[in-house]
């Protein structure tokens, strides 16, 4: 997925003042630039305490941009997404407005009125790595985040952010108990491990710069994946398995490759591919692992999953292609690599070759 922040800021690093009246940071052509951004994205994020405070719409608001979409086959608007620590959302929120029910991340249930106007997502702790994993699950490829500071903040420490763009009002709000962009906390961004800034450019009196945060390869991650798919056709159909493809680059850029159960019936694709490589004598610390479907989590034949020997082996980062469906077990390998600090990419474009490959557990039986 990717992922998009998006602020607006004082010169101060405020993303509002402490009035009860919203704080206008953005000039006519920033707020347009922004609802380009919304009409590009699958879904858009704000926390709940932004959704109280300013009761925005989150909607496309330029009707060119909407027909585009409806054009391009998606759907008017974008999924809008909230997360809530509490459960307590006002029911006449303009996020309850519009043709799909939005997402509700909870960490408590909602009352029943509120939870029959959205699909909400229950969980103990909401993180940024189970958001991404639950929005890519259904079909979020581009998600922007637009705030408040605490969300922002949320991505940024998780690294689960790709870019942001940060827009700056040249004026000073200057009140200490103004909401700051950025919480104090531990960011994965110091001196030495520096974001790259992508852009730097005008929108009416305010400066708009877009900062990346990964050094992703797409064409070397297109083709590996692609080469892992290739390698889980020669695995024969088996009902109790998935036919995966796995293959390992180490950080030297050394390339080892695997598939299920290509030395033994138990084995994994993925370990088959570290078996090769650990064989050869390579060192897995910063290696990437390309599989074709996500890693596992739990499986019944042996006690260390692949997510678990990925992460004991000290990979960097993970690609894979199809999200294993709830067949034989409720599979949390992504979520559980990126809780680590696994970049994890899913690439939905591989899914369907990937499910006709695993065509042996899905069609019906004749008779
Ligand atoms: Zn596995």
């Amino acid at each position: 997925m990717n992922v998009l922040l998006s602020a607006a800021i004082s010169l101060d690093g405020c993303l509002d003042d402490t009035s009860s009246r919203r704080l206008i940071l953005s000039p006519a052509e920033d707020l347009a630039e922004i609802d380009r951004l919304r009409a590009a994205s699958d879904a858009i994020l704000v926390g709940a305490r932004t959704l109280r405070c300013d009761n925005p719409s989150l909607r496309v608001r330029s009707a060119a941009l909407v027909e585009e979409r409806k054009a391009a086959g998606r759907a008017p608007q974008p999924l809008k997404v909230t997360v809530t620590t509490r459960g307590e959302l006002p029911s006449d929120l303009r996020f309850f407005e519009g043709d799909r029910p939005p997402v509700v991340f909870a960490a408590a249930p909602l009352p029943p009125q509120l939870a029959q106007r959205a699909e909400t997502i229950c969980a103990p702790e909401i993180t940024a790595a189970l958001i991404v994993t639950e929005l890519e699950k259904r079909g979020v490829e581009n998600l922007l985040v637009e705030g408040g500071g605490e969300i922002l903040s949320m991505f940024l420490r998780e690294n689960m952010a790709d870019r942001l763009r940060l827009a700056t009002a040249p004026f000073i709000v200057g009140e200490a108990g103004a909401p700051r962009f950025l919480r104090p906390g531990r960011y994965p961004f110091d001196s030495g491990h520096r974001a790259v800034t992508e852009s730097l450019r005008m929108a009416g009196d305010m400066s708009v710069a877009t900062y990346r945060f990964h050094d992703d390869d797409p064409v070397r991650d297109r083709e590996c994946l692609a080469r892992a798919v290739e390698l889980s056709r020669r695995c024969t159909p088996d009902p109790e398995c998935y036919r995966v493809g796995a293959v390992v680059v180490t950080a030297s850029g050394a390339r080892y490759e695997g598939y299920t159960q290509m030395t033994a019936r138990k084995n994994h694709a993925e370990e088959e591919a570290v078996a090769a490589a650990l064989q050869a004598g390579a060192d897995l610390r910063g290696a990437t692992v390309y599989s074709s479907v996500e890693p596992c989590s739990a499986r019944s034949s042996k006690p260390e999953s692949c997510s678990r020997l990925l992460l004991r082996l000290g990979v960097r980062k993970v690609v894979f292609g199809l999200y294993e469906p709830d067949r034989f077990v409720h599979c949390t390998g992504a979520l559980d690599l990126r809780r680590a600090g696994v970049r994890t990419l899913y690439l939905p474009e591989f899914a369907r070759q990937i499910l006709d490959i695993n065509a042996h557990l899905f069609s019906r039986p004749r008779h």
